[in-house]
């Protein structure tokens, strides 16, 4: 009887992503957050801004955002309509106001200001979720974190390492087989690679650096 292998889990999972963050590392030396931030809270407020935007779109709104609302307590006593005005741009601006208001109180309730520094205490704001957390997390404080975006969900998939459609259990499943302390830069690496090469609509797969590690799972 033969046994049919699971082709792309557990330990090979580990060593296939090993080699490949190897490849895609020296493929992107550069890579990194593409969201400007000089402190831990401008980038909470980008990521939150990002869902469902570009980060390009994202820095251009925050270039002025942050000048006119450098700590949470301008965002607190502005008005919902000001605020939506300002973040139009970045869609749903409706629903990122009200999160953005809500995680400004509770800063200044909770945290006396400052953006804290666990991944329980960021969720406890109300309005971040764990991709943003992670975000924080990895990028302004240097803890590992997964950032489950739409070039890591698509790109776990095409690659195999998942096929969960949750970003949580897309992440848990990731955690599982990349070494904690390349999380962060890891979803670096995917975000680029899938900007580069596995484009959503047209992946240039002939032309990729770690064709010969994916499954291609393209459906
Ligand atoms: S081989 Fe194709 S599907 Fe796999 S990572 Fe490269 S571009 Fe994406």
């Amino acid at each position: 009887m033969t046994v049919k292998k699971q082709p792309f889990r557990g330990t090979d999972d580990r060593r296939r992503v090993g080699t490949m963050i190897g490849i895609l590392g020296a493929e992107y030396p550069d890579a990194h957050c593409m969201l400007n931030f000089s402190n831990a809270f401008q980038l909470l407020i980008s990521t939150i801004l990002a869902a469902q935007c570009t980060d390009v779109m994202v820095n251009r709104v925050t270039e002025t955002l942050f000048q006119d609302y450098p700590s949470p307590q301008e965002f607190v006593d502005a008005s919902p309509d000001d605020i939506e005005q300002a973040i139009y741009k970045t869609g749903f601006y409706r629903n990122k106001t009200k999160s953005i208001k809500k995680c400004c109180q509770a800063l200044i309730d909770k945290h006396d200001g400052q953006v804290p520094s666990t991944m329980e205490e960021l969720l406890a704001l109300g309005g971040v979720g764990r991709k943003t957390a992670n975000c924080v997390l990895g990028n302004a404080f240097a803890v590992p974190g997964i950032v489950v975006d739409t070039h890591v969900k698509r790109l776990a998939h095409r690659m195999g390492y998942t096929t969960e459609s949750n970003p949580d259990k897309i992440e848990r499943d990731l955690c599982e087989i990349v070494p904690k302390k390349e999380w962060t830069h890891f979803s670096h690496l995917l975000a680029d690679h899938g900007r580069k090469y596995c484009a959503a609509r047209k992946p240039l797969c002939d032309e990729c650096p770690v064709e010969h590690l994916c499954p291609k799972i393209l459906a």
